[in-house]
C-alpha cells in the first residue's frame, strides 16, 4: 500500500498544541511536570512516528491529584449552586464545539481513526453528552418518601456525590469515553482524577485546557497520562479514591475489582464483548449489508460492541456474504487524516500484532477469509477489512474478542421459534450488545427480549445517545453509563429521618 499521505490542512491549534512538548499533567487546575520528570512518547499509528512527548505520572502525582481533588470537593465545588455547575458543564461543551476541527484532527492523529468519524461522530457526541448532563444538574435528586409505620416522621432521601472518583479510559474513543465518565460525575458534584490510555493521551489533555478556560474550580478535574500497570494500579489501590470507573478489557476489569475490594471502592465497568449480529431472511438487504459492515469495520473494529459474530440465515448466507465481501473490499483503507479514508490503522503495534495473531489462528483452525485476511506491509498498523467463513462456534475467532476489523460469519437454520440462534448468540461469556435484522416486528421484539445483552439494536447498529443507558450483562461489566442510570452510579443514597413530634 502506498502511504504517501495527502494530508488535510492541519489546524493551527493542533500544530501549536503538538509543538508544546512534553505535554504536562493537569493537576489542581495547573499544568505541571511529573514529579519524576519522566515522559513517554505518543505515536501516530498511521506512520509509526512520534507525535509528541507526554509527561508520565507516577504514584506521587496521583497523591497530589487526590489532595487537590479533595480540596475542591470540600471547598468551592460543593458550595457552588446547581445553576452555576450546570453552566460550567455547558460552557465546556461550547468550548469543545468551538475547537471541534482541532480536536477531531488531534484525535485522528493520535488514535488513527478516520477524520470523517472524529468530525461527525466522536466529537459531536462528546459535545451533546456534556450538554445532556449539564441539564441534569438541578433535576436529579432524592425523593420524599411516604413511610408506612411512622406517621409523624418526615422521611426523604438525598443523592450525594461519592467524592474522589478515579476514571480509567481506553484508547478506542479517547475523548468520547472520557466525556461519558466526566459528564455524570460532574453533574452530580463529584471530583475526578482521569487517566487516559497510554496510546492516546492527547485529546484529553486538549480538553484539560478547555476545562481550565471554562473556569472550573481548581482540582475538580485532574487529568493524568501514564501506564495502567503503574498509575492505573496506584489509582485502584489508593485509599482516598472512592470509586473507580473503568472501560477496557475484561481481564484488567477483573484485576481492578480485586484491587478495589481492599477499600471496598465503588466500581463500574464497561468491558469487552463478542457481540452477535443476526440476519434473518426477511431482512432489508439494502440496510442490513451496510449495517453489518459498519458494525464490525467502524473504528477498525476496535469497538467494544463490534458485531464480530455474524449469524446469517442459511437461506441467504451465500448471497448476503458475497455482497458484503464485495463492499468490504471497496472500503478505502488509509491514514485517518485523509478525507476519503473509511478504515484507518489500528491504534498501536501491539494491537496490530494481536489482530495479526487472530488472523493466523483463524486460518490454522480451518476458517477461510473471503476478503482481507493478511496485514498490509508498510510503516503504519494497517489491516484490511476481513471476513471469515467456514467458522464454527468453538473456534477461537468466534469466541474471543479480537478488537480489530475481523468478523466471523456463521450460518444458522431456524424455525419460527429462533431457539437455535438465540442459544448460540447467548453462548458467550460476554453480553454487551447484539444486532438483529428483520422486517417482522414480532420476531424483532421477541428476540430482543431473549438476547443476553445490555444493548440490542434492531435494523441498526452502533447507535449511541447520551439519553440511552449503556453497559453490559455477564462479563461485559456492570453499572451503566449515560442516561439517568449513570447519575445513580455517581451518587450515594442517604435516608434522612426527621421526628416531627
Ligand atoms: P486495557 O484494558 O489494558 O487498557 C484500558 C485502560 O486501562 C488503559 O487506560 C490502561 O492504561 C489501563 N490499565 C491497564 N492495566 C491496568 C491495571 N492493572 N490497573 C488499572 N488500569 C489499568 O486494554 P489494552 O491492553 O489497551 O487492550 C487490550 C484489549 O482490551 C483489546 O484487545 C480489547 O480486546 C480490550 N479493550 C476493550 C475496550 C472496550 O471499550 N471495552 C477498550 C480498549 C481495549
Ligand atoms: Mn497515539
Amino acid at each position: 500500500m502506498n502511504h504517501t499521505i495527502q494530508k488535510i490542512k492541519l489546524d493551527a491549534k493542533v500544530e501549536a498544541f503538538l509543538n508544546k512538548s512534553p505535554k504536562k499533567l493537569f493537576i489542581g487546575g495547573q499544568f505541571v511536570e511529573s514529579i519524576s520528570g519522566k515522559s513517554f512518547k505518543s505515536i501516530n499509528p498511521a506512520t509509526g512516528e512520534v507525535l509528541c512527548e507526554v509527561y508520565e505520572a507516577g504514584e506521587q502525582d496521583i497523591d497530589r491529584a487526590v489532595d487537590e481533588a479533595e480540596k475542591a470537593f470540600h471547598g468551592p465545588w460543593s458550595k457552588m449552586s446547581a445553576s452555576d455547575r450546570s453552566r460550567l458543564i455547558w460552557k465546556l461543551a461550547d468550548l469543545i464545539e468551538e475547537n471541534l476541527e482541532a480536536i477531531a484532527q488531534l484525535e485522528t492523529l493520535d488514535n488513527g481513526k478516520p477524520i470523517r468519524e472524529t468530525r461527525n461522530a466522536d466529537i459531536p457526541l462528546v459535545i451533546d453528552h456534556f450538554r445532556y448532563y449539564a441539564g441534569w444538574v438541578n433535576k436529579f435528586s432524592g425523593e420524599v418518601i411516604n413511610n408506612s409505620m411512622h406517621p409523624n416522621v418526615f422521611t426523604y432521601t438525598r443523592r450525594e456525590p461519592i467524592g474522589v472518583c478515579g476514571q480509567i479510559v481506553p484508547w478506542n474513543f479517547p475523548l468520547l469515553m472520557a466525556s461519558w465518565k466526566l459528564g455524570a460525575a460532574l453533574a452530580t458534584g463529584n471530583v475526578v482524577i482521569l487517566k487516559s490510555a497510554e496510546n492516546t493521551p492527547l485529546s484529553v489533555l486538549f480538553l484539560a485546557e478547555l476545562i481550565q478556560q471554562a473556569g472550573f474550580p481548581e482540582g475538580v478535574v485532574n487529568i493524568v497520562s501514564g501506564y495502567g500497570h503503574r498509575i492505573g494500579t496506584a489509582m485502584t489501590n489508593h485509599p482516598r479514591i472512592r470509586k473507580i470507573a473503568f472501560t477496557g478489557s475484561t481481564e484488567v476489569g477483573k484485576s481492578i475489582m480485586r484491587d478495589a475490594s481492599k477499600y471496598l471502592k465503588r466500581v463500574t465497568f464497561e468491558l469487552g464483548g463478542k457481540s452477535p449480529n443476526i440476519i434473518f431472511p426477511d431482512a432489508d438487504f439494502s440496510k442490513a449489508i451496510p449495517g453489518a459492515l459498519r458494525s464490525i469495520f467502524f473504528n477498525q473494529g476496535q469497538v467494544c460492541t463490534a458485531g464480530s459474530r455474524l449469524y446469517i440465515h442459511k437461506k441467504i448466507y451465500d448471497r448476503f456474504l458475497s455482497d458484503m465481501a464485495d463492499q468490504a473490499a471497496k472500503l478505502k483503507v488509509g491514514p485517518g487524516i485523509e478525507e476519503e479514508t473509511q478504515v484507518g490503522p489500528l491504534v498501536s503495534a501491539k494491537q496490530f500484532e494481536t489482530v495479526r495473531g487472530y488472523l493466523e489462528k483463524g486460518k490454522q483452525e480451518g476458517a477461510r477469509p473471503i476478503t482481507g485476511g493478511t496485514t498490509i506491509e508498510g510503516s503504519g498498523y494497517f489491516i484490511p477489512p476481513t471476513i471469515f467463513t467456514d467458522v464454527t462456534d468453538e473456534m477461537t475467532i468466534a469466541r474471543e474478542e479480537i478488537f480489530g476489523p475481523v468478523v466471523s460469519a456463521m450460518p444458522f437454520d431456524d424455525d419460527e421459534q429462533m431457539t437455535d440462534v438465540i442459544r448460540r448468540a447467548n453462548e458467550s461469556e460476554y453480553g454487551l450488545a447484539a444486532g438483529v435484522w428483520t422486517t417482522d416486528v414480532r420476531k424483532a421484539h421477541k428476540i430482543a427480549h431473549a438476547l443476553e445483552a445490555g444493548t440490542v439494536w434492531v435494523n441498526c447498529y452502533n447507535l449511541f445517545d447520551a439519553t440511552m443507558p449503556f453497559g453490559g450483562f455477564k462479563q461485559s461489566g456492570f453499572g451503566r453509563e449515560m442516561g439517568r442510570s449513570a447519575l445513580e452510579m455517581y451518587t450515594e443514597v442517604k435516608s434522612v429521618w426527621v421526628d416531627l413530634d
